[in-house]
């Protein structure tokens, strides 16, 4: 298999070849068509198994498919505040610091915008960022739950929602955040947004089939 019958959009599609990308690995080869096909996915994968690209890469091409929001005014209005489609949390920031880089080179040049909110920087510094535009968000769930509370941004029109590392979330004790930030995504999301959720995690542990039994809905699992 090759990432030319994936029939990506062309600028994603170039942006896979820059990167040295040719052939899916397993977990991308088996993603990309679940995500782009509009279902939910539970992932069984270990770091280093190409999941950033399995994930990211059917996200933005849905959302290049797509555009912005339904009754997003067509950019008429000023938004109110940063709110991006594409939400992607990560335990470490490290971890998410990987992910948004690999998602700006796969994001280069399509107009899609990739933002970071993660521990240890200044804040004030990523609140910025996010005004200058964002569609996709990666974010260590403490700092994103504080900017949350301080209404920087809106999770109202989250349409791609991903839980990578789903067991580290939970051995480093991010539950109750996780669980939080994916409540307030609930109870604010415009009636027009549809969500679509994956979950990413090295082993599929007892906890993490509950969160993905309280996550997804009607999800495909993949192990490889
Ligand atoms: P990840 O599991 O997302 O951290 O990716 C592990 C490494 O594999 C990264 O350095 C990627 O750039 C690389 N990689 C991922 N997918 C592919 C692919 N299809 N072809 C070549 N390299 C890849």
């Amino acid at each position: 298999v090759r990432f030319s019958e994936a029939k990506l959009v062309d600028s994603l599609f170039d942006n896979l070849r820059r990167c040295g990308y040719d052939r899916p690995t397993p977990v991308q080869k088996y993603s990309i068509p679940i995500v782009l096909s509009g279902r939910d996915l539970m992932a069984c994968a270990q770091t280093g198994s190409g999941k950033t690209c399995a994930f990211m890469v059917p996200c933005l091409e849905s959302l290049l498919r797509s555009g912005p929001p339904k009754d997003w005014n067509g950019g008429s209005r000023a938004r109110p505040k940063p709110m991006p489609c594409g939400l992607c949390l990560a335990p470490t920031r490290e971890l998410a610091v990987q992910i948004q880089e690999e998602s700006k080179k796969f994001a280069f040049d399509t107009g899609i915008r990739c933002c970071i909110i993660n521990g240890g920087t200044d804040m004030r510094e990523q609140r910025s960022e996010l005004e200058g535009g964002c569609d996709v968000l990666v974010a260590t769930p403490g700092r994103l739950t504080d900017m949350f509370e301080r209404q920087y941004l809106s999770l109202g029109c989250v349409q791609f929602f991903i839980l990578d590392e789903a067991d580290r979330m939970l051995d480093m004790g991010f539950e109750p955040q996780v669980r939080q930030i994916v409540k307030q995504t609930d109870m604010g999301r415009w009636s027009t947004v549809r969500l679509q959720s994956m979950m990413f995690s090295a082993t599929f542990a007892r906890e993490v089939q509950v969160m993905a039994r309280d996550f997804l809905n009607d999800y495909l699992f993949i192990k490889v």
